[in-house]
């Protein structure tokens, strides 16, 4: 049970990095969406892994073979529990959402989709959940669909209703937008495509880390996270997928640990969820991701979700009344992410000018190109909150962005 009070000046001492300066002045860190930084348990955990429990696993009958094994079994048992998922073999780890999602779209594709078959994608989706399903859909035929968005950035469901449709067979969809802070009705929407018979994918790459993510009651068929936007070490990632579904695709990569039996004439795959592991994989990654579960798991889920939202809220409100800016983050059900732009200043000045006064932000497209069009902006400055952020740093955000606003009027 969660038993620490939230309390954001104790768990800002959690992360050393937070404590470094830029420039000489106080780091400012407001790119979480882009990565999020990790707490002393993630970074100890990493350490005391390559220090005591280094070894391959599956593979050496030694001790430290069995060390780094447990501690990949556990790691899938902390992540299994996280995502309430009904069995650990439904957890596969990737490299992250990107691979997870090139898994799905690979794998369930090839054995799934054939000419004229719709592949239902939204406008807000981040590249990794767009370029995997054309190639996919450029190799067997099928058609990419695209679910519209309002003037708030927030899906059109009339047009999803519309959409859907008996050709549709899956619906890939992000819980979160990366590039807005749109929080997508996804419970609502995957019941709709399920009620179709429609194979669902969720890109909880933005919804793990701020809301959490409970499978069975979202009823999708596959979530997709990366472990270094959950405070967790880079390289590794998760999807989680309905059983009886992997069960029956195709492995996705072939080689060591994914194999019962080899033979020149004929090789035989093992079950969940070893199919879609081929070779060594991230130890020590599991095992920094389930140091990060485990770190966020002694708060309250709600405590971090009301701190982040209050954040947005107060974000919005400080930086509305700036002068020539123009905010995109304009959904009513919305978390984590503020863009914007500023009149006369393009979105790279501002991030340069922000790095000077220690405020770490993101400008570009954010791998979103279609939604960019759609807002019909090349580019936005986005600043995305993490559980350690403060009001005194939206406070310096504020300040910075009006100062890029006077260098350039
Ligand atoms: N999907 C969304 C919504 C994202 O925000 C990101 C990364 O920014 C990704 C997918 C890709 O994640 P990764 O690069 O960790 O694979």
């Amino acid at each position: 049970m969660p038993d620490t009070p939230f309390e954001v000046e104790v768990v800002r001492r959690d992360f050393p990095i937070l404590a470094t300066q830029v420039r000489e002045k106080k780091l400012c860190y407001l790119d979480n969406a882009a990565s999020t930084q990790k707490p002393r348990a993630v970074i100890d955990r990493l350490q005391e892994f390559y220090s005591r429990e280094n070894a391959n696993i599956h593979r050496g009958v030694h001790h430290l073979g069995e060390l780094a094994t447990d501690a990949y079994h556990d790691a899938r048992k902390t992540v299994a529990k996280f995502l309430n998922a009904k069995s650990d073999k439904q957890v596969i780890f990737t490299r992250g959402t990107t691979e997870s999602i090139n898994l799905v779209a690979t794998s369930w594709g090839r054995a799934n989709l054939q000419k004229g078959d719709q592949i239902l994608l939204t406008a807000m989706e981040h590249h990794a959940n767009i370029v995997p399903w054309q190639l996919i859909a450029e190799q067997t035929g099928a058609v990419i669909k695209v679910i519209p968005t309002n003037d708030r950035a927030e899906l059109d469901l009339d047009a999803y209703d519309q959409l859907l449709g008996e050709h549709t067979r899956i619906l890939a969809i992000c819980h979160i937008s990366n590039s807005l802070g749109t929080l997508n009705p996804i419970k609502e929407i995957i019941a709709k495509a399920k009620a179709m018979g429609v194979t669902t994918l969720v890109d909880g790459a933005q919804g793990a880390p701020h809301l959490g993510a409970d499978v069975q009651d979202l009823n999708c068929d596959f979530y997709a996270f990366s472990g270094h936007k959950i405070y967790g070490p880079t390289g590794i990632g998760i999807l989680y997928g309905n059983q009886e579904i992997m069960e029956n695709m195709p492995p996705y990569q072939g080689g060591g640990d994914m194999i019962q039996r080899v033979s020149f004439e004929k090789t035989t795959y093992k079950g969940l969820p070893e199919r879609f592991e081929a070779g060594t994989p991230n130890i020590a990654g599991a095992a920094g991701l389930a140091a990060a579960i485990k770190y966020l798991g002694q708060f309250n889920q709600a405590d971090i979700k009301a701190h982040e939202s209050a954040l947005l809220e107060y974000a919005l409100g400080q930086l509305e009344d700036i002068d020539g800016i123009t905010l995109y983050t304009k959904a009513v059900a919305r978390t984590g992410v503020v863009s914007f732009n500023l009149e006369g200043v393009h979105a790279h000045d501002i991030a340069t000018i922000l790095d000077r006064e220690g405020v770490a932000i993101r400008a570009g497209n954010h791998c979103t190109q279609p939604l960019m069009k759609t807002l019909g902006v090349p580019a936005t400055a986005r600043t995305s909150f993490a559980l350690y952020n403060t009001k005194e740093e939206i406070d310096t955000l504020a300040a910075s962005i009006i100062k890029a606003r006077q260098l350039f009027k």
